[in-house]
């Protein structure tokens, strides 16, 4: 068996005129929003780069690009279903996915069961496969102010 391994990672910055966040395709409602060409799904983002790179496609902003006016606020969970859909193509599936969001605010653990089920659905794998990890950053550092929001992630797939 064949196993590849990717990562991901991406970071969106938070403005005052928002009221709620959306992250694992979940809407949470905050009194920030992100400033960001989609919905600004940082834990999507992160799934779908590590997902390409695992598979050697290359990376969101070649597949998905912030110039291309079809995807403004756009759902990310839609861009990880086209991205399921280009890794399967080239015979590969999702073995498992490892997970990091960093927000210092809001509280993001009564979410991650909401988040894995929504991710689970639309990749077409168990939840138990999806892990998501919320941390906060101690205060310092841009998302320990809540000025942005970051996400990590590692994607294994095997190929088929
Ligand atoms: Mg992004």
């Amino acid at each position: 068996m064949t196993l590849r391994i990717g990562i991901g990672y991406d970071l969106h910055r938070l403005d005052a005129e928002g009221t709620f966040l959306v992250l694992g395709g979940v809407r949470i409602p905050h009194d920030r929003g992100f400033v960001a060409h989609s919905d600004g799904d940082v834990l999507v983002h992160a799934i779908i780069d590590a997902m390409l790179g695992a598979a050697g496609l290359g990376n969101i902003g070649q597949r998905f690009p912030d110039t291309d006016p079809n995807l403004k606020g756009a759902d990310s969970l839609v861009l990880l279903e086209r991205t399921k859909r280009l890794v399967q193509s080239a015979d590969f599936s999702v073995v498992n996915i490892d997970s990091v969001i960093i927000a210092e605010e809001p509280k993001l653990t009564p979410h991650v069961d909401a988040m894995r089920q929504r991710l689970a659905e639309v990749l077409g794998i168990e939840r138990g496969r999806i892990s998501i990890k919320p941390k906060t950053n101690e205060t310092v550092g841009a998302e320990g102010r809540g000025e942005a929001v970051s996400a990590q992630a590692v994607v294994l797939l095997e190929e088929r």
